[in-house]
């Protein structure tokens, strides 16, 4: 068991290790550009650093060389679509309906799964169908951009559906492996979909348990690296858990076999994997599954599986360092996916609920100050040689931060172990931007029926309502850009007027 590897002094040491992402030199923070959202139209042709050449800023301005990608056509419909999302009442009415028992009526239930389809699956989603995530893979890559697969299923409660499910993560591995190469960075799983709910629950409770008393034997556990820490919340394990019942145990070791068989796969077709992280009741037996996972798959200096620390956890930043520093240790290269964290309402109603304070960092401000730690961490890590990441956010002050520090700390901006990523059809001008500074960007790509999309698509409309949501920034450029595009064409001859027909499409397909 490597749960408790680390003496509390290495631990303490651990709180002081890295200097946080904005602790650069002066010099070097300003030397990127702020965000300025004066238009700035350019008159000579654009002209992008090829992929992997080092640019010197992430320029966030020039919403011409931003957009050069996208044609006119998509950036409408981009414009429209994030511009519905913004809207609160319409949001409102949307989630109502899709949890209302409306849907259960067959004729409703397919006009309002059409217009689900046209707008919001298109914008956010990569198809119903592997062949058509390929497409939407194929289009991304010609902008710069590379692929995350998401065969978007979760949270499943029978061993046959779990089943199904291993066999769409696994044509999801076999298809990336004939796409151009390193159009797909990573696919992606979630740990709900390979295993029944209530034995993850279970699992995650005999964890906690057993980390509250070492004593407590649980003769199924394999190696691991650290799941909690002192600053871990443990309440929603009061009193001593049953053991696994005969059948949880043969339940958790098939789901077990799953993951072993879809790490194997990505092994022999080599495409890393990441698994997603979700709410915190199953998330130590998700890290725990990933960590022994990760325990005896990644070598040589290459992590196939990657597990996902979110910092709006007030524990995060310790767990993260915990389990990084005991893979250095054992020599084990490790992969993290950083993300700030999407059960923020769930998780809050749960632990008020049982009367405790939430898990989640009490303000904005820590969270965003939790993640850049983390990323700070992980490039300092990286540029010493150890582990990779994956900095999944929409946060233009994060992203800056971070290109700032990779910069600074001398990491090549085609350094496999440093990714960018964000969800396909948001936060275009940060991903373009990225690419633009010459950094490796995935966009997150979902796929799926429909009906099977529908809860990451729910957690989408949450996260964009509002003027003040993440897709501002992208709705304000974008508006910029059609004007701009607006009046070159009010302004110049038919037959020179640029055709949008030559352009990529992004942001839907
Ligand atoms: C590529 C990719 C993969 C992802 N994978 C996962 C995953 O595996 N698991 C997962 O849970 N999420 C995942 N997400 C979603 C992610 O967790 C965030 O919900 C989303 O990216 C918004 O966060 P942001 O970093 O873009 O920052 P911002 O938009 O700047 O910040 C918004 C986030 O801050 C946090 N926050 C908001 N208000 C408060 C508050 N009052 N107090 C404390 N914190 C607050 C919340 O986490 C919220 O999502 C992923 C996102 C991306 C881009």
């Amino acid at each position: 068991m490597a749960t408790r590897l680390l003496s509390p002094k290495l631990l303490n040491d651990l709180r002081y290790f890295t200097r946080p992402l904005n602790s650069a030199s002066s010099a070097s923070i300003t030397a990127v550009s702020p965000l300025n959202l004066d238009e700035k139209p350019k008159p000579t042709a654009v002209e992008r650093p090829p992929i992997n050449q080092p640019s010197t800023t992430l320029d966030l301005n020039d919403h011409q060389k931003l957009f050069d990608s996208v044609s006119t056509l998509q950036l409408l419909r981009s414009s429209a679509n994030l511009g519905l999302a913004s809207i609160e009442p319409f949001v409102d009415f949307g989630l109502w309906v899709m949890n209302s028992r409306l849907l259960e009526t067959s004729l409703i239930r397919g006009v309002i799964l059409k217009t689900v389809k046209h707008t919001f699956f298109e914008h956010f989603c990569a198809g119903e169908t592997t062949e058509e995530a390929g497409e939407c893979v194929k289009k991304i890559q010609e902008a710069g951009l590379r692929g995350m697969l998401v065969y978007a299923v979760e949270h499943t409660s029978d061993n046959a559906g779990c089943e199904r499910n291993l066999e769409g993560f696994l044509r999801s591995v076999e298809f990336a492996k004939s796409l151009p190469p390193s159009s797909v960075s990573f696919v992606i799983a979630k740990i709900t979909a390979i295993c029944p709910i209530n034995v993850l629950r279970r699992v995650s409770d005999l964890l906690r348990w057993q980390y509250k008393d070492p004593s407590f034997n649980l003769p199924w556990k394999l190696n691991t690296f650290p799941i909690f820490c002192d600053s871990s919340p443990l309440y929603q394990t009061l009193q001593k858990p049953e053991p696994l019942t005969p059948q949880e145990e043969l339940d958790f070791q098939l789901a077990h076999q799953r993951l072993l068989r879809l790490c194997q796969k990505c092994v022999e077709d080599n495409v890393a994997l990441t698994i997603d992280a979700e709410d915190t009741s199953l998330q130590p037996a998700i890290d725990y599954l990933t960590y022994s996972s990760a325990l005896m798959y990644n070598r040589d200096d290459n992590p196939i599986v990657y597990g996902t620390i979110q910092s709006y956890l007030k524990d995060a930043k310790e767990r993260l360092f915990l389990a990084e520093k005991t893979a250095e240790k054992l020599g084990i290269p490790m992969g993290f996916k950083l993300v700030r964290g999407a059960y923020m309402t769930s998780e809050r109603k749960l632990a008020s609920s049982l009367g405790y304070d939430s898990p989640i960092h009490n303000s904005i401000q820590e969270t965003h100050a939790c993640y850049n730690d983390c990323a700070s961490f992980m490039l300092e890590r990286i540029a010493d040689g150890h582990g990779a990441v994956v900095l999944a956010t929409h946060n233009v002050e994060s992203g800056q931060l971070a290109a700032s520090k990779a910069r600074d700390l001398g990491i090549q901006k085609g350094n496999q172990k440093l990714e960018f990523a964000q969800l396909y059809g948001m936060s275009e001008a940060l991903s373009f931007g990225l690419r633009n500074a010459g950094f490796q960007v995935s966009k997150y790509l979902p796929y799926g029926p429909i009906d099977m999309v529908m809860p990451y698509l729910l957690r989408r409309a949450e996260e964009n309502r509002g003027l003040l949501s993440t897709s501002s920034l992208d709705r304000e450029l974008m508006g910029k850009e059609l004007k701009r595009r607006l009046k070159n064409l009010q302004f110049s001859k038919p037959e020179i007027t640029a055709p949008s027909s030559i352009k990529v499409e992004i942001g839907t397909q």
